[in-house]
Order: C-alpha cells, then sequence, then structure tokens
C-alpha cells in the first residue's frame, strides 16, 4: 500500500456568506469538490459527491475511478429530481486515490470542472489536471492568451460539473508513486487568489502537509478571499510495491473524456440565461417590509416606496430599451437588455443566431463575449449578419 501524509484546509473567504466548498479525506482517497447553485443547492451537490467517494473501497484501475465519480454524479441528479428547489446544483471534483493496479501501486486521479490537482516538481508546480472552463477551451483554441483568460469576466463559467446530465464526461490520469512526491488539490479560490510562484512557495518551504494546507488558505483568503478556499495536501511517504519504471513526469497514462478542441457546454439551467455566471455570488434579492412602528414612520417608508417605485419603472424600461448580441452558452444570440443586466433586471434571449462561438472571428470575439449593444433590434440582426458573413469557415 502507499502510505500518505496530507493536510488540509478550507475557508468561506471574504464575500461568500456559505463555504459551498467541500473536502474529502479518507486515504488512499482524497476529494476537494467546489460546489454552485443557490438556495443551498452547491452544499448539497459538493456533500453529496464527497459522501458517495467517501464509499469508495478499492479501486483497481482509472475505470473504477471513472464508475465511482459516475455514482456521485447520479445520486447528484437523482436528488435534483427530488428537490425541485435545488434544480441546477452542480458541483466540480478533483479526486486522488491510490490505486492497486495488477502488482503495481498507482495514484489515480479524476477531474471534472475548474478545481484542480498540481504536482510539486523541483522546477515548480505541474499542474496535472486540465480546467473544464470556456476560457480555457478559448486559450486552448488559441483564441484568448492565458494572461486575458486570468482575468477574463466569464472565467468562472465551467463546461462541465457534476449533477447537470445523467452521464459525466470524467478526465483520468495515471500516475506512479514516487516517495517524497507531494501533491495538492484546490477549488479554484486559491489559484484565483494566488500565483503559482506564491503557491510553491509555500509548498515547498512548509513540509508539515497540515501547516502548508493551513498557510495557504490564509494567504488566499488575505489576498481578497473572493471565493471560498479549499486546499489538500497529500505526500507520498512510502510508494510501496513499484515493479516498474516510472517517467520523470511520472504520468502513466491520460484519459480524457473528449478531445481538446471539443467545446462541451453545460446545459442551461431552468432559469434559461438569465444566470449565466453560475459560480458567481450569489446575491440575496428580498425586499425587507419596511419597520411596524409608528405612523410617521409608517408614512415616510410609504412615501419613500413612491419614490422608489417611480425609480424603478424607469429602470425598467432603461433596462428592457435596448438590444445586444452575446453568448447563451456556445451560441451567438441577440438579446433583449443590457450586457450584465441592470439591478436585478437580467437579459432574455430575443432570438438566436444560427452562429456558434467557436465559428466566430478573432476579431469579433472579444466583442460578442462583452455583448454588443444596440439602441433597435433591427441594428442588433445587421451586426449578426455581419458576424456570420466574417465567421471562420475552416472550423467545424
Ligand atoms: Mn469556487
Amino acid at each position: 500500500m502507499i502510505e500518505f501524509r496530507w493536510g488540509s484546509a478550507t475557508d468561506v473567504g471574504r464575500v461568500r456568506q456559505a463555504n459551498q466548498d467541500q473536502l474529502l479525506v479518507a486515504a488512499p482517497v482524497f476529494v476537494v469538490a467546489d460546489g454552485m447553485g443557490g438556495h443551498n443547492g452547491g452544499e448539497v451537490a459538493a456533500a453529496v459527491a464527497v459522501d458517495e467517494m467517501a464509499k469508495v473501497d478499492t479501486v483497481a484501475s482509472v475505470d473504477d475511478l471513472i464508475e465511482a465519480v459516475q455514482q456521485a454524479n447520479r445520486e447528484i441528479v437523482d436528488r435534483s429530481k427530488l428537490e425541485p428547489e435545488l434544480r441546477g446544483m452542480g458541483t466540480t471534483l478533483v479526486a486522488l486515490v491510490g490505486m492497486m493496479v495488477g502488482d503495481s501501486q498507482r495514484l489515480g486521479i479524476a477531474n471534472v470542472g475548474d478545481s484542480r490537482l498540481y504536482r510539486v516538481a523541483d522546477d515548480g508546480l505541474v499542474q496535472v489536471t486540465e480546467d473544464h472552463t470556456l476560457v480555457e477551451a478559448l486559450v486552448r483554441d488559441g483564441r484568448l492568451t492565458a494572461e486575458d483568460a486570468l482575468t477574463h469576466p466569464q472565467r468562472n463559467i465551467v463546461t462541465r460539473a457534476l449533477g447537470i446530465d445523467e452521464k459525466v464526461l470524467v478526465d483520468t490520469w495515471e500516475l506512479g508513486p514516487v516517495a517524497g512526491d507531494r501533491y495538492l488539490l484546490c477549488s479554484d479560490g486559491l489559484f484565483g487568489e494566488l500565483s503559482g510562484d506564491e503557491i510553491q512557495d509555500v509548498l515547498a518551504r512548509v513540509e508539515d502537509p497540515n501547516e502548508a494546507a493551513i498557510e495557504l488558505v490564509t494567504e488566499a483568503v488575505e489576498a481578497g478571499g473572493r471565493d471560498n478556499v479549499t486546499v489538500l495536501v497529500v505526500d507520498v511517504v512510502d510508494a510501496g510495491d513499484v515493479d516498474d519504471e516510472i517517467p520523470d513526469d511520472r504520468i502513466i497514462s491520460i484519459h480524457k473524456a473528449v478531445p481538446d478542441s471539443v467545446l462541451r457546454l453545460e446545459p442551461p439551467p431552468e432559469t434559461g440565461p438569465s444566470d449565466p455566471h453560475p459560480d458567481e455570488i450569489e446575491v440575496d434579492r428580498t425586499i425587507e417590509k419596511p419597520p411596524f412602528v409608528t405612523w410617521r414612520l409608517g408614512l415616510f417608508v410609504a412615501a419613500v416606496l413612491i419614490v422608489l417605485a417611480v425609480l424603478l419603472s424607469s429602470v425598467v424600461a432603461y433596462a428592457r430599451s435596448s438590444y445586444f448580441v452575446g453568448t447563451d452558452q456556445d451560441q451567438v444570440v441577440i438579446y433583449r437588455g443590457r450586457p450584465g443586466g441592470v439591478l436585478w433586471f437580467d437579459p432574455t434571449v430575443e432570438e438566436p443566431v444560427v452562429l456558434s462561438v467557436s465559428e466566430l472571428d478573432d476579431e469579433d470575439l472579444p466583442d460578442v463575449i462583452a455583448g454588443v449593444q444596440f439602441d433597435d433590434l433591427d441594428d442588433a440582426r445587421t451586426y449578426a449578419a455581419a458576424l456570420s458573413e466574417r465567421a471562420s469557415t475552416d472550423e467545424p
């Protein structure tokens, strides 16, 4: 058996009201899950995923590992069906599992979504997993630079998550264990705040995995803490029986569920295009009732409410008076409303354009992702027609 030593830490951060991240430490199974979805959905999805992974007993191949992740996915999908208020919930999952493949000890890694697994190498941090995000797909296709991806407004859009479809696409890696190797599993709240060098610095300097995990989470929260932060540091203390030569990059095999260039996007949640940022900060939109104290206060509140109602109706008029060409999942569409919405009036899809995001001309892409605004629908249609004409024809 591979002998591990590990440490973990998690924090809600400075902005979010709840911690939707979950972690599992049940050697030889280690998991980080980052839940998404309102009404506690994110917490539930991540918790169900972790509970299912805790049931994993012996893993003899990456296929066993994929099946475990599929089982966790089915549990979340079933739960969404039972509790409609949780519909649309999902979670990322990254797992590191000690496996016995034939006569050899192996590390199995599974990934869905944008949580990550890194290996700490002498010359820096090596990201083993690949993010399943819109920006990652655009970078892979050469349509966005890695640098721009770091600050892209839509960097939180994940293209795969557990809990969305009956089957989930799982990427796996089979690695050879080497005594002294250190692995890091983390949610995006860590690498969204700290650079690879900053992360590497802590992991190389702090020997105790628990102290390293705590220090990383503390630094990420101090750097902004805009998301939940979860860190799991796993050290290989003893690699057990390893019969064969292990390559320098430790990788024995890689299994990716879809070819790199295929952009597979999450189906729209029940709310349609009004919630294109499932991983963004939840805003509480309930309006508080005025306190019931005195008639004077009552009158004052009534006057304020009338003023607000007048303001509100002009906001509605403003919010709905414009059109823009933008993206809905992987399709180009014309929205009624304003990019990003106005207050809580989200734009709605007015009509689709028969054009997918991946077909867009490189020069048009950033504009369309940001949303190109028009005062009337005909102008938006004219622009959409021009986009179609410029669209690249050499892509599928
Ligand atoms: Mn997150």
